[in-house]
């Protein structure tokens, strides 16, 4: 298996579990990680019986200043509405890149949208139906 890098400050990736869900490249320098379609692809399933996020859809923004650490095409940034979170996706959908504390950031959001309407769904669960919704969004546009 090649080494990746991180797109953003070059140094090599190492793989790491995140949150005791999935596999992630992560970079020990600036903390940004890489999650490609395969490991979303094990996400375990999860119904997304929650309307909202119907409502938040990824809107293209533009062109990123980063490449794809697979396949070195540079990556167009998306924004998920609903978490002020921005993407970087692969044009070849390989997968998606976030910055480093985007991810703690989008959990502190995922905390007070709990509280806030007083709901069973842990931040964790709802960091994984961000995930699956992401992972969706890839696969709807994944080139055959
Ligand atoms: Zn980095
Ligand atoms: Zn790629």
């Amino acid at each position: 298996m090649k080494t990746l890098c991180c797109p953003r400050c070059q140094t090599e990736l190492v793989r790491r579990f995140y949150k005791g869900m999935i596999e992630v490249d992560s970079c020990p320098e600036c903390r940004g990680m890489w999650l490609d379609l395969d490991e979303l692809d094990r996400l375990e399933d999860v119904v997304f019986d929650d309307d909202a996020h119907k409502g938040s859809l990824v809107h293209h923004l533009h062109a990123a200043r980063c490449c794809c650490p697979q396949c070195g095409v540079e990556m167009q940034e998306f924004e998920y509405r609903m978490y002020d979170l921005h993407l970087d996706l692969c044009p070849e959908r390989h997968g998606f890149w976030l910055d480093g504390g985007e991810d703690e950031r989008v959990l502190e959001i995922m905390r007070q949208r709990a509280e806030q309407f007083n709901r069973h769904i842990g931040a964790e669960q709802e960091w994984r139906l961000l995930l699956k919704h992401i992972r969706l969004l890839l696969g709807q546009n994944r080139k055959k």
